[in-house]
């Protein structure tokens, strides 16, 4: 079975952790998370680290820090995880979709401008299956109409566009380490900003909002998002091999892209001239001519023993959104066309040329024998 991921982990990870078993520095107290923080963020070229975990409380917090509370409206892409818009609901503010554009699947930056009301606070930026969103347009209309920028980076470590890394362009990003991401900590994730308010206000609602002039007095409700020293341990491991990774990955995807070329009727993600994308998963949108939906496909595919995901769905098609009166009657034919038709093959870092090989004749062998033409 070619596995559809799993991490890259090397001895650091062992050593570093074994520190943290010596010395009993096993909490969020421990030196790692700090030393993380730091490192993770200067390589994306912010000024702030806090360190949290998980992306999911990442992206709540990222949005409590930028001042997103009861009321507001958040505009995100219909095409992601629900870590998006629950983030917003927990806030008490309401996501405000728009469609994903068809070549890379990020958010269509050109609908974001007609979802803009009164109420509308920030915009979340998604960067989709390690592909940039085209972040100028965005940041225009945001100062045009003061609204601050978030990107949910979860799917970028170390992409770019247009010569700045993502999670470095909006106000504040958030970040995850889950052990399928480009650098894992198992669980974990991160807000980044150079905002040093907005940074104070992350730091605090991750703990509790203590107060620091007032220890056990609180005016604000927060939560526990810490990040343990083991985690940060393994995070510290795996930063000594980030640009490797990343490298690793451009040449699978380059080459994955080479050899599915020729394969008539699949698409993939588009790299733009302005991008450096980083690959984060190989994914395929099937062409709807084929007479194929990607549940066929990645059943086909799991009998010849390649491991296979699918696509996000929508987050206007989630019953659980439907039963707090969110998106009802609300079309995304991109999305929808995309959620049905698309899937990721095995990505992992270990993954060898030959092993693309072989999943890229599987692929075509049920191609050949099940679509209809
Ligand atoms: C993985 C991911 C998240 C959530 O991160 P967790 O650490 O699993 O909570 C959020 N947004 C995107 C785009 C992701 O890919």
């Amino acid at each position: 079975m070619i596995p559809v991921n799993l991490p890259l982990l090397n001895g650091k990870e062992k050593e570093f952790l074994d520190k943290c078993i010596e010395t009993g520095w096993i909490s969020s107290d421990g030196p790692f998370v700090s030393e993380f923080e730091r490192k993770f963020g200067n390589f994306i070229g912010t000024n702030h680290g806090i360190a949290v975990c998980n992306g999911t409380a990442a992206l709540e917090t990222a949005l409590f820090a930028a001042g997103v509370e009861k009321g507001n409206e958040v505009i995100m892409p219909s095409f992601t995880i629900i870590s998006c818009a629950l983030a917003a609901i927990r806030l008490g503010a309401v996501p405000v979709l728009v469609d994903a554009e068809p070549d890379t699947w990020n958010m269509d930056v050109s609908q974001i401008e007609f979802r803009i009301t009164s109420k509308t606070k920030a915009i979340m930026a998604v960067h989709i299956y390690g592909h940039p969103v085209d972040m100028d347009p965005l940041l225009v209309i945001a100062k045009k109409h003061n609204l601050v920028v978030v990107e949910d980076a979860a799917e970028v470590h170390g992409a770019e566009y247009k010569g700045r890394k993502c999670g470095s362009i909006g106000d504040i990003s958030a970040w995850s380490f889950y052990a399928n991401k480009i650098i894992t900590t198992g669980e974990g994730g991160m807000v980044l900003t150079s905002n040093a308010k907005m940074a104070e206000r992350a730091s605090s609602y991750r703990n509790l909002c203590f107060r620091p002039e007032k220890r056990f007095y609180h005016t604000q409700l927060g939560y526990n998002f810490r990040m343990t020293n083991m985690q940060a341990a393994i995070g510290l491991a795996q930063m000594e091999r980030i640009e490797e990774f990343i490298q690793i990955k451009r040449r699978l995807g380059e080459y994955y892209r080479k050899g599915l070329m020729d394969i008539k009727g699949i698409k993939v993600q588009e790299e733009k001239d302005w991008a450096k994308m980083v690959y984060w998963m190989y994914c395929i949108e099937l062409d709807d001519q084929l007479g194929l939906d990607a549940d066929i496909v990645m059943a086909e595919l799991k009998k010849k023993g390649i491991g296979t995901r699918p696509f996000f769905l929508g987050l206007h098609v989630q019953p659980a959104l439907h039963d707090l009166g969110l998106f009802k009657n609300e079309h995304y034919p991109v999305t929808e066309r995309i959620s049905r038709l698309g899937l990721y093959l095995p990505s992992g870092m270990a993954l060898k040329e030959k092993e693309i090989d072989e999943v890229v004749e599987a692929l075509k062998c049920v191609i050949t024998d099940k679509a209809n033409v």
